[in-house]
């Protein structure tokens, strides 16, 4: 209980996360969603878990992992509640504490895509493909073909290449995360 009851705080505490309680349960975000029918819940019944205090519960659904930014319910809510907002925050919230869903692949696309980033200052589409094939093998193997196809098109880069001042930038996210861990 002491686990949900934090789990809550810290995603309340997230920019416009305070705004899940203003939610009267309508259901106009789960009318308007395109992508409801492969999400384990709805978004209302995600915000209904979360403000009932399973925040657990809702984290490990792929409710916010396969939403799809189409920001529909966020323009139609209501009570003007940021809801692809707090999708995002659900997704930090996810991979900072670790609960990912058993089969949900996403969260290691974004800690491979934050990795690169944070590494090179830049995407590099074979860097990021790389650094997902450890993380994920399964997935990568599947798209080996595609892969090998684009390679040979030149559409993907073999030689990542950093941004010219990459040690500005990395100053720049260390900065970040001390600020972060002072909050
Ligand atoms: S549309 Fe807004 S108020 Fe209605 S259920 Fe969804 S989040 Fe809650
Ligand atoms: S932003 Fe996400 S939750 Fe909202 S309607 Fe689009 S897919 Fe559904």
């Amino acid at each position: 209980m002491m686990e949900a009851k934090g789990l809550l705080k810290e995603l309340l505490e997230f920019p416009g996360g305070s705004q899940i309680l203003k939610c009267i349960q309508c259901g106009t975000c789960t009318g308007s969603c395109p992508m409801v029918d492969v999400m384990d819940y709805g978004p209302r019944k995600l915000f209904a878990l979360v403000k009932g205090g399973d925040v657990e519960l809702a984290l490990k659904s792929n409710t916010y992992w396969v939403c799809a930014s189409c920001y529909f319910c966020t323009v139609r809510c209501p009570r003007g509640i940021k809801i692809t907002d707090i999708m995002y925050a659900l997704k930090q919230l996810a991979v900072k504490r670790g609960y990912y869903p058993p089969k949900e692949k996403t969260p290691f696309l974004y800690l491979s895509f934050k990795e690169t980033v944070e590494e090179y200052g830049r995407l590099s589409e074979a860097k990021l493909m790389q650094k997902f094939g450890v993380k994920s093998p399964g997935t990568i193997f599947k798209q080996m073909g595609t892969g090998i196809k684009l390679l040979m098109k030149r559409r993907i880069e073999t030689k990542p290449e950093s941004l010219e001042n990459i040690d500005g930038f990395r100053r720049v996210i260390q900065k970040a995360k001390e600020l972060e861990r002072e909050l």
